[in-house]
């Protein structure tokens, strides 16, 4: 078992409410993710978790048990942190070694449980060297097996990538998943980083300013965001929010544009609205007669793609585009949306309607 549930967590440093309220249910096995900007409260409610960090309200439930007031060591659970924290002057066999030889486990049993997880991890070949020997790339590996060799209830992982180039990180994000497949633990990771979280989380929490916006599958919290924040958030490049309001069988922008009101809409009519359109529902290409009219404000070549920002009145719609479209700055087009695939958002509170 390895279930971790945090209801109600309250901190605050001084005048900041680092954490105003965060509930996170973590199911046995999975890998959750919890997403947020710096300064969401991210690092506080691991700590918390961990018990590191002395809470001014709410609990800690770790396989359905009360451990609130557990000591750390008593919590049974792993921390990877963003700094490597080996010790120098040990090999890396020495420190992965450590936790077990901190248990008294017996030499045979230490050797055994380092081959394995040195295996599982492809780092064989460094056990003999020490960190000042190892690659960043690499110490961060052993880090990581010095937390998988102790077998904890959980591992709690605190942008354990960040310090990698970005090659090692595309790499490292793959190798995370199949160990967490391989290993079957629960894994509590949280990151800032959106491409992480969607591309290894099974459910992922979108925490800001120490509050959990939305949880959810990634498909989830990127198809159906639970607010304009979570849309704005996850996604890159960021969706487009236009003005409007409901007429009718008519969306009407502030900016006088006009489209087929979706049918899923339930908003009254004349109530303020936020149109979110996600780059690639929308195309430059004419295709029909849902489009709104507009002319091209910049583009933005990627390789893959091109992002063509198009201008509709004062606001500005992102597009994704073929890789080699072309076009000037100022060229009248029209931007066909794809309304099936459209958000809508109050514009005052900010909650996505259905
Ligand atoms: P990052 O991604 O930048 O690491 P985070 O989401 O992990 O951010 P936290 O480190 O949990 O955010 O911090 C949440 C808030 O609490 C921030 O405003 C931070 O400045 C504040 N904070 C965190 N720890 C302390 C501390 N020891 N003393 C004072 N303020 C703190």
């Amino acid at each position: 078992m390895g279930t971790v549930e945090a209801h109600g967590l309250r901190k605050a440093f001084g005048d900041v409410q680092a954490l105003d309220g965060v509930d996170l249910d973590v199911p046995d096995g999975s890998f959750f993710v919890v997403l947020g900007p710096s300064g969401a409260g991210k690092t506080t409610t691991l700590r918390a978790i961990a018990g590191l960090e002395k809470l001014d309200g709410g609990s800690v439930h770790l396989d359905g048990r009360d451990a609130t007031d557990d000591t750390p060591a008593a919590r049974d659970l792993a921390m990877v942190f963003q700094s490597y924290a080996l010790y120098p002057r040990q090999t890396a066999y020495d420190n992965i070694a450590s936790p077990l030889r901190a248990r008294k486990a017996s030499a045979s049993d230490i050797a055994a449980a380092v081959e394995q997880v040195a295996t599982l991890l492809h780092i064989e070949r460094l056990l003999k060297r020490r960190p000042a020997q190892m690659s960043g790339g690499e110490m961060q590996r052993v880090a990581l097996a010095r937390a998988l060799v102790r077998r904890p209830r959980a591992f709690l992982m605190d942008e354990p990538l960040t310090n990698l180039d970005l090659k090692l990180r595309v790499e490292m994000r793959t190798e995370l998943t199949r160990i967490h497949r391989a290993l079957g633990g629960t894994f509590l990771y949280v990151t800032n980083d959106q491409v992480e979280a969607l591309s290894m989380a099974d459910h992922v929490a979108v925490l800001k300013d120490g509050r959990v916006q939305q949880v959810g599958t990634p498909a989830d919290v990127y198809e159906r965001p639970a607010n304009q924040w979570v849309a704005g958030f996850v996604g890159s490049p960021r969706i487009s929010l236009l003005a409007c309001r409901a007429e009718g069988d008519r969306l009407v922008g502030a900016q006088g544009w006009s489209l087929p009101r979706p049918r899923w809409t339930t908003a009254e009519d004349g109530r303020p609205l936020l149109l979110g359109l996600r780059a690639e529902d929308v195309s430059v290409e004419r295709r029909g007669d849902v489009a709104l009219a507009g002319e091209v404000y910049a583009l933005e070549p990627l390789g893959d793609r091109t992002v063509v920002d198009v201008k509709v009145g004062s606001e500005l719609v992102k597009v994704k585009a073929r890789p080699h479209v072309t076009g000037t700055p100022g060229d009248r087009v029209s931007v066909t949306v794809d309304l099936d695939r459209a958000h809508i958002f109050d514009a005052g509170t900010g909650l996505a309607l259905s």
